[in-house]
């Protein structure tokens, strides 16, 4: 039943036991025996008063109706994902109160449809660019077995073409790796300590690795600066930040500091176009992708990297403004500053 109909049925009953009851309370006060003349009249008020009632609840129940329309419509909307926000002036607190609900319920759906939208396209690329990476190296194995089957293959250029298929081989061996390590990475399990900075860095990272002659890693981090982070993540982080570094500069320096509370790695290398900045923190995505495959990483490094500082309540980003190589910023979400 609509809302018009049943404010019409129920003013219509409430008006007619008022009208009787009113009647005859009124005879019954005044002590006037009721003959069968006033009784006709009664009868007669009631029949004109009761047309009244209807046309008034009649409009009462139609603008009723239209405000439960307006919410009805504003769902249908809704469920058809259109999020227009409703701020016209209303009468009645409760329909204010409904439609500043759905405001906020549209927002939120808003905010999340776009972020699942988002998500998506950002898995179909991953799982587009991880079909791709593998096909090419298993394409090629099998292409080679098909030439040793058919006797295509001389003895001479046999070990050549093993050797090719080995090589094949280890790098979906290093792509799953990857791909394990970036699942792995999306894991929230955060064990936060305080770290020394200064310390960790010589005796976990640069101890670790071996720069090119021409290149001198620098850690210019103060005895006192320190970081809440899981320490394996970090490790990793950092790992990551300065193998790149080291690919990517042929000579000059590789330095870790702090700077206005962020921990940087920046190196004298090629550098990065600030077009590529936000790209290159994408999972599978490297900015030359016409160099030789099995040479270069598949672009999960920095993907990986990023999830790990997300994890710490960290961001991790590329300086635009940099133009003597590359320089990465670790820090903070809230941009608060790391104790130095
Ligand atoms: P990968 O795992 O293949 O090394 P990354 O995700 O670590 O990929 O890096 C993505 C891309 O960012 C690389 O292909 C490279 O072109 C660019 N890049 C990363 N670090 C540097 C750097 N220090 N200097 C110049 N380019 C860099």
């Amino acid at each position: 039943m609509s809302v018009k109909k049943l404010l019409l049925i129920s003013y219509i009953i409430a008006g007619l036991l008022i009208s009787i009851f009113t009647a005859f309370m009124t005879f019954y006060i005044i002590d006037v025996p009721i003959g069968m003349k006033m009784f006709s009249k009664i009868v007669m008020t009631i029949i004109f008063t009761l047309p009244l009632i209807g046309i008034v609840s009649y409009l009462i129940g139609s603008y009723f109706s239209k405000k439960f329309i307006g919410i009805k419509n504003r769902l249908f909307q809704i469920a058809n994902e259109d999020f227009t926000l409703y701020n016209r002036e209303e009468h009645i607190g409760e329909i204010v109160d409904i439609h500043q609900t759905l405001n906020s319920v549209a927002m939120q759906l808003d905010k999340s449809i776009n972020e699942l939208k988002e998500k998506n396209r950002e898995l179909t690329w991953m799982v587009h660019s991880f079909a791709h990476d593998f096909r090419t190296p298993l394409t090629i194995i099998q292409g080679n077995i098909e030439a040793i089957e058919d006797d295509l293959i001389s003895q001479e250029e046999l070990p050549t073409v093993l050797k090719k298929m080995e090589l094949e081989t280890n790098y979906m061996n290093e792509l799953l790796s990857d791909v394990l390590c970036f699942i792995q990475s999306m894991k929230s399990v955060v064990k936060k300590e305080d770290i020394q900075l200064k310390e960790f860095i010589d005796r976990e990272i640069f101890a670790l690795i071996t720069p090119p002659k021409r290149v001198a890693l620098i850690n210019l981090i103060n005895e006192n600066g320190t970081i809440a982070f899981t320490k394996t993540d970090l490790k990793k982080i950092l790992i990551n930040l300065v193998g790149n570094s080291i690919k990517f500069t042929e000579q000059g320096s590789i330095t870790i500091e702090l700077q206005n509370g962020a921990l940087v790695v920046q190196d004298t290398g090629i550098g990065i176009k600030s077009v590529e900045c936000e790209k290159i923190f994408q999972p599978f995505y490297t900015v030359d992708a016409s160099k030789n495959r099995l040479k270069s990483g598949f672009g999960l490094g920095l993907a990986i990297a990023k999830n790990l500082a997300q994890k710490n309540d960290y961001l991790l980003e590329c300086d635009t403004a940099y133009k003597n190589g590359c320089k990465i910023l670790l820090q903070k979400e809230n941009y608060e500053h790391i104790d130095s």
